[in-house]
């Protein structure tokens, strides 16, 4: 079976074709421009593809209620010319394939528990820290969305007390996005994470806020398996960091083995880059089979 996937993001679209165990055929790379031109680059690319099935993980925020009239559609947001972009229905018409839709971080778990390092979880969670922060839920076998989608990550979070930063939030200031996302350490720093990797203040203070978020994630969703990736993890001194600090602010509070096992409890990405544009295949599999 050959499924069509879709990794929406607001500077490029991976699109790719897979089989249903995730193994990748053919994929391609076109930046986001204008809407029209963007998707009928990528529609072009699917015809004649013989995808039984198309999934798109989109950047967000966007509309997953099956019951509303813009369900498919991208809602407000600051990339120029793409709010309220209906995703779905030129698909539909030009392939005429069963289209699965989802956030892009719901598609990463999904492409984790189906074939990763959530393998078989029924409950976990992907956070991805990069130019933003996204947390795809899975929760009790299936994909949370809720009154809209998760938006873990602009949780509110406690600035530790000798952080002056403001943080970055256009909606929040400081929540976890504001002061933890790659863009919020190059304005609280002065430079960019890349060049700050071995100033042990900027990684500790990192560590901070992801623990922080992290342990109010084991709180809330009580994941089995927690995938921990990003351009800002591509610091591979931060997991460690992470690990201490998740185990103080969980404060001997949660007893269970795992966090004795901190380490093969919080991982990478088991796909590494690829859990996205799997998990969007898999989105159209599930529609296909009518999985929720
Ligand atoms: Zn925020």
């Amino acid at each position: 079976m050959l499924l069509g996937g879709i990794e929406a993001g607001g500077t490029k679209m991976v699109c790719a074709v897979a089989d249903e165990k995730g193994n990748i055929y053919n994929r391609i790379t076109i930046p986001t421009t204008t809407p029209d031109e963007t998707i009928g680059k990528m529609v072009d690319y699917f015809l004649g593809k013989d995808i039984e099935a198309l999934g798109i993980g989109c950047f967000g925020p966007i509309n997953l209620n099956k019951n509303s009239y813009t369900y498919g559609c991208i809602t407000k947001t600051p990339k120029e010319g793409w709010s309220d972009v209906d995703m779905l229905t030129p698909f539909k018409k030009a392939l005429n394939v069963p289209v699965g839709f989802d956030t892009d971080v719901n598609a990463a778990i999904l492409g984790e528990v189906r074939f990763g390092n959530a393998k078989d979880c029924d409950n976990a969670i992907y956070i991805t820290i990069g130019t933003g922060i996204g947390v795809g839920v899975y929760i009790n076998g299936g994909l949370l969305h809720g009154l809209l989608h998760p938006e873990a990550g602009h949780i509110l979070i406690k600035p530790r007390g000798d952080d002056t930063y403001e943080g970055c939030c256009p909606f929040h200031k400081s929540c976890f996005e504001g002061l933890a996302s790659g863009p919020s350490i190059e304005k609280r720093w002065g430079r960019p994470a890349y060049e700050l990797y071995d100033n042990e203040q900027v990684w500790g203070l990192e560590a901070y806020y992801i623990a922080q978020a992290i342990a109010d994630y084991i709180f809330t969703y009580s994941p089995e398996k927690i995938i921990l990736w990003g351009g800002v993890m591509h610091n591979k001194k931060l997991y460690n960091l992470v690990y201490k600090k998740v185990s103080d602010f969980l404060g001997e509070y949660i007893e269970h083995n795992v966090v004795n096992y901190i380490d093969t409890y919080i991982v990478k990405p088991g796909l590494g880059d690829n859990s996205g544009i799997i998990g969007a295949t898999q989105l159209g599999f599930n529609e296909l089979k009518c999985i929720s």
